[in-house]
Formats: C-alpha cells, structure tokens, sequence
C-alpha cells in the first residue's frame, strides 16, 4: 500500500507483512519508508523531469513510458511519473509495473481504493490525459448540493435514514417563509443512481469534541458531524481518518465504536448520530497517530464514508457467536456485541476471547466484566501474552489448546459465526487454527485492511 512506512520494514513476521486478499509487501530498502518520501517531495527535486510544466498525455505517449526508470501511470485521467516512487511502494516494483505506461485506474482501486494518491504523488503528476480514459470518479470533499433549489434553504437540514425499508428523508427548512413558484431545477446526475462501489471515497471535516485515555496507550477520541452529514458507519466496518502531516494527506483506517459500552465514562457521551467514537492506540514512532493525539478540541480531521464486507446478515438464525479480539483488533467487536445482544433473537451464546499483552492493555475491562455479569449470554476471557506473576487468567498466544476449550458449541449442531481480528499474524494464525478445528469458511469472518 501507498502511504505503510519502511525501514527494511516490514519484518518478515511483521504484523504489516501481508496485507489482505494475500497481497504481500516487500521489505524496503534504508532509507524508503514513507517519511522518506515525503521528504524527498518536499525536496525540491524535479520528480517528473518536466521541470514543473504539466503537458496533455496522448494514449501513444503514455504507452511509451513502461520501464522502472521511465514509467508513467494514469490513475482517473491524471499521468504520474512513479519512478522516483519504485522504491518506496510497500507493494514493491512489480506491482507498480502492471500498470506501467496504461490506465492503472482498475488496479488501483482493486488494491487501495483508500489510498490519497493525489496527495502523495502530486510531485509526479506529467499531466492530464488528452482523452479521458476513465469515467471519473467523485473523490472531491464534500460540497454544496443545494444550489438547484430556486430559493435559499437553511444550511441546517435534517436526514433520516430508515434503513429497513430502504428509506431516506430530507427535511429542508427555507430561509424566509415566502411561498416558493417553483422548486428549482434537477441537477446533473438528478435521478441516478452510482453503485457503492463506485462512489469514491467522501471526506467531510469533522470536529475533534473530546479526548479519554481509555488505557496508558489507548484513547477514546469523540468527533462532531458537521451540520447535516449523515454519517451511519454500519457494524463491522471501518472509515479512513486523513490528516495532512508535514504537507501531505495521509490517510488511515479506524473503526468506529458504538456508544453501547461507554455509559461508565466521565465525559458525558453523546448521542443523536452527530458524533462518531473511535478507540485508538497511539504508537509513539508511528506516523498518523501521535498526530492525531496532537490535535487541540477544535482541530478538525477527515472522516471518509464506510467500507468493509462484514454483514449483519451473517447473524441470521446464529446460535452461538465467537469473537477473536487481540488488542485494538477489539474495535469491530464493540459494536458487534451491541448488534448481535439486541437483534439477534436466536442467539444462545456470545464469547468475546480478548488477546492483549497485559492487563494495563486491555480496552473496556470493567464494562466487559459487567455486560457479562448483566447478560447471561454473554462471557469474556481475557488472555495475556506478557502478563505479570500475578496474573492468574489465561496465558500465551492463540493456540489450538486455547481455541478448542474456547469453541464449544451451545448445542451440538447450533449456528456458529467466529470473528476475528487483531494483528496480522495472530488472525492468520486464528484462521488456520480454526481451519484445523473444523471450523468452515462461512463460519469464519476475519477483519483485515
Ligand atoms: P505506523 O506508522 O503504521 O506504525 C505502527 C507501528 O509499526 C509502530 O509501532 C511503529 O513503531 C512500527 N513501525 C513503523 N515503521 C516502522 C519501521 N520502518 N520499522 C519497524 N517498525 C515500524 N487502530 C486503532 O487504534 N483503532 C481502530 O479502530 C483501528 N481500526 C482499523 C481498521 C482497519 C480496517 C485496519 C486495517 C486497521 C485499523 N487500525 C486501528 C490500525 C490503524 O489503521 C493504524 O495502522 C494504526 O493506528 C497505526 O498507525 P500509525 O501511522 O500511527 O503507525
Ligand atoms: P498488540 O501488539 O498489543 O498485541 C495484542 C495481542 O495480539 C498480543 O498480546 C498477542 O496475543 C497478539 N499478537 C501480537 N502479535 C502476534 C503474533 N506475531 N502472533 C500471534 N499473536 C500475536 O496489538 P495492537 O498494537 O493493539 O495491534 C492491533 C492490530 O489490530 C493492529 O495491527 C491493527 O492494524 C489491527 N486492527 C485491525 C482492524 C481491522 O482490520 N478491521 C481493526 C482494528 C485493529
């Protein structure tokens, strides 16, 4: 991916080492992580060998430029020159050379829809396609929509998303309470639909409202909506947060927590879906997260729409529920705990196993403990790979002994899904453990990037 940083990085049993769907990142060179390219954008140097000028690309001259040192690439009707970039891309040359001297638009979504690439590689642009080779996607912020309407209409308007039916109601409230002639007229793309998966990634700002240590690394950072955004991020599934650091956009998945676990904080939690939660480790050396724990209340960040394929109709008729959870691999769990105990009325049995290192580590403990106290249906263990002598739980990693005591069923033929998410090796070690228990590949969801 675009914008992982490396430094010889990542080790071959990294966590980052393979990313999903098998796509596998190659160890970088000293000196080439992604702070390294930033740098060298930053430079000054002519990146393009255009020596700044923006030229229109014909699909001849495109075609030409197909070779590591010369390769140009058009990503939605733009051209880069990514040869000073070859050494810096996660994924490695190869994988960058698919798409020399052609239209990588496809590929690149294909692999990281998500990835800022304008940003990253605005360095590199040659320039514009003279015919546009692909339909251009929407990848602008967010921008006014009103402007067909033949009168002024309060910037505050409310949506309502009935979800069930498939249902979306606008209310807009008109400035001044004349009696309007007409109502303006459609504006392009009026009565159109765009399947989800081609919209585009859609950032709006958000505001940062507040800010808890949740554990010694771990924080609970609250986000305000801007007026009238109707943002539901569904169960299981993440966003991106883009925030521009030394001059470029990087962007990172999280996934939002719901405020089911969060009665027992201090700050007073707010509702009315104007507000998205997020639990986030911040890694001291990383790149995004000391950033994000820099911001001051107020400081806005990005917050792209959802993505992810986990579906809640993988609960239907569900008996028994498993959920893998290592570290901040917990955050899916939170809101498919609230999901599954409130709409599942199947289910027999929910099991959270929750891997951390120690037990200053682990997310939410005392709310664990006491949803299980509260709901019978519920039981959560925690297992510690770095624990203290005083610790008397579980120990270790994932391991068949851990999983096969863990994975009983309710009843003998009862509906079982596992979920399962953390650091890379311990979910594809899960899987394949899981696989050796038997377990079958509908019976088994796994989060991964
Ligand atoms: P990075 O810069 O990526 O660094 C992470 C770690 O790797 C650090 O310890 C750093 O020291 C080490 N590292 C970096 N570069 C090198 C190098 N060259 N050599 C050796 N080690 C190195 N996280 C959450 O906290 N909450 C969430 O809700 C959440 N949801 C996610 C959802 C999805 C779908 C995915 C894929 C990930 C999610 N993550 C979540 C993880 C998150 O996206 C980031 O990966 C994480 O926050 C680290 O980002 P960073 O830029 O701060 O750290
Ligand atoms: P961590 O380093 O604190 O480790 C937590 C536990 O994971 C450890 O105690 C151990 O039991 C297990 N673990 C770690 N490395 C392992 C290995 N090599 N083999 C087997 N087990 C291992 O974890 P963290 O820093 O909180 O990292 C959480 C990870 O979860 C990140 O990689 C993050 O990207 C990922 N994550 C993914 C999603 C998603 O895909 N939807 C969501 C949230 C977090």
């Amino acid at each position: 991916m675009l914008n992982v940083p490396s430094q010889s990085f990542p080790a071959p049993s990294s966590q980052q080492r393979v990313a999903s769907g098998g796509r596998s990142k190659v160890p970088l060179k000293q000196g080439r992580s992604l702070m390294d390219w930033i740098r060298l954008t930053k430079s000054g140097k002519d990146l393009t060998g255009l020596k700044g000028r923006l030229i229109e690309v014909t699909e001849e001259e495109l075609k030409k430029h197909n070779k590591k040192d010369d390769c140009w690439i058009c990503i939605r009707g733009f051209v880069y020159n990514v040869s000073p970039y070859m050494e810096y891309h996660p994924g490695g040359e190869d994988e960058l050379m698919r798409a020399a001297g052609s239209d990588g638009t496809d590929l690149f979504d294909q692999v990281h829809r998500w990835v800022n690439y304008e940003s990253m590689l605005k360095e590199c642009l040659v320039g514009r396609m003279a015919i546009k080779p692909a339909v251009s996607k929407d990848y602008h912020e967010e921008k006014k929509v009103l402007n067909g309407l033949s009168h002024e209409v309060e910037e505050d308007f409310s949506v309502r998303v009935v979800e069930n039916v498939g249902k979306i109601e606008i209310v807009l409230k008109k400035k001044e309470t004349t009696s309007w002639k007409r109502l303006g007229h459609p504006l392009e793309n009026h009565n159109s639909l765009i399947p989800r998966k081609d919209t585009g990634l859609y950032y709006r700002k958000c505001q940062l409202i507040s800010k808890e240590g949740v554990t010694h690394d771990t924080k609970l950072f609250c986000l305000m909506l801007p007026p009238s955004a109707h943002l539901q991020v569904p169960t299981g599934q993440h966003v991106y947060l883009k925030l521009t650091i030394t001059g470029t956009e990087i962007v990172k998945p999280y996934t939002p927590v719901s405020d089911f676990l969060l009665s027992e904080f201090k700050e007073p939690v707010l509702l009315n879906n104007k507000y998205i939660y997020f639990l986030i480790k911040v890694y001291p050396d990383g790149l995004f997260t000391p950033e994000l724990d820099h911001l001051q209340i107020g400081d806005s960040v990005s917050v792209s729409n959802p993505e992810g394929n986990f579906k809640t109709s993988q609960f239907q008729e569900l008996e028994d529920l498993f959920l893998l959870a290592a570290g901040t691999g917990f955050t899916p769990m939170a809101k498919i705990l609230n999901y599954a105990l409130t709409n599942i009325p199947s289910l027999r049995k929910v099991k959270l196993m929750f891997f951390n290192k120690t037990e200053d580590d682990i997310i939410w403990r005392s709310q664990l403990e006491k949803l299980a106290f509260k709901d019978k249906r519920f039981d959560v263990e925690f297992v510690l790979s770095a624990p203290t002598s005083e610790w008397n739980g579980k120990r270790g990693h994932i391991s068949p002994a851990l999983l096969s005591e863990f994975l009983k069923r309710s009843l003998d033929k009862s509906k079982v899904l596992i979920c399962i998410c953390g650091p890379t090796p311990f979910t594809e070690q899960g899987i394949r453990l899981l696989h050796e228990l038997n377990f079958s590949k509908d019976e088994i969801h796994s989060f991964t990037a």
